[in-house]
């Protein structure tokens, strides 16, 4: 990240606004806006390799999942935060990774200029790809400050995003017991009889 350029893109934008950034204030808000840029954008340049490390195999069959892993992201549509919760599961086919390795991943992804879509998309490829599991299902609800502060009606609605791979797209049986888990509305709504 250039960070020079963050800081004089910065007085730009305060001058442009029509802000003195002679003022005690705004003086140093370049160099904040570039600091803070670097940690909050950091996820750029990361591509998770190291955590093939943290695979391990293991007989473990049943729906892994981790649930409310909190995230801050910024859209890149108006440079402003998106914020909320991720759940995340998987079934495993004989690899189960570090827990603390899916917030990781969350991380990694939210921590660059995005859409919600896009990154719910990012993170179950990431977990097929590094863990091959029979399937990912993975539900991301998060506020987005570019329609909650722009007066938009609805202020207070949330957009939930998901993504399924694998058994949870083939039997629906699976893709219930991750929305049951989950609290969701969709798996009352799903009309499925589980021969349990
Ligand atoms: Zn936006």
């Amino acid at each position: 990240m250039n960070e020079e350029l963050i800081r004089k893109a910065t007085e730009l934008l305060l001058e442009g606004i029509g802000e003195d950034t002679k003022r005690d204030g705004i003086q140093k808000t370049p160099a904040r806006v570039s600091e803070m840029m670097g940690e909050i954008l950091s996820g750029y340049g990361t591509d998770l390799t190291d955590l093939k490390k943290s695979i391990f195999p293991d007989e473990f069959s049943d729906m892994v999942l981790v649930k409310d892993i909190e995230f801050y992201s910024m859209c890149e549509h108006h440079l402003v935060p998106f914020f909320g919760k991720a759940q995340i599961a998987f079934i495993p086919d004989g690899n189960l990774i570090g827990l603390s390795k899916i917030p990781r991943i969350v991380d990694v992804y939210a921590k660059r200029l995005q859409v919600q879509e896009r990154m719910t998309k990012q993170i179950a490829d990431k977990l097929d790809e590094l863990l091959s599991p029979k399937g990912v299902a993975v539900s991301i609800e998060a506020s987005h400050l570019c329609t909650m502060m722009r007066g938009i009606k609805k202020q207070h609605s949330k957009m939930v995003t998901q993504s399924f791979s694998g058994i949870f797209r083939e039997d629906k049986s699976y893709l219930q017991q991750f929305l049951l888990s989950i609290g969701s509305d969709t798996a009352k709504e799903l009309d499925i009889k589980l021969d349990v």
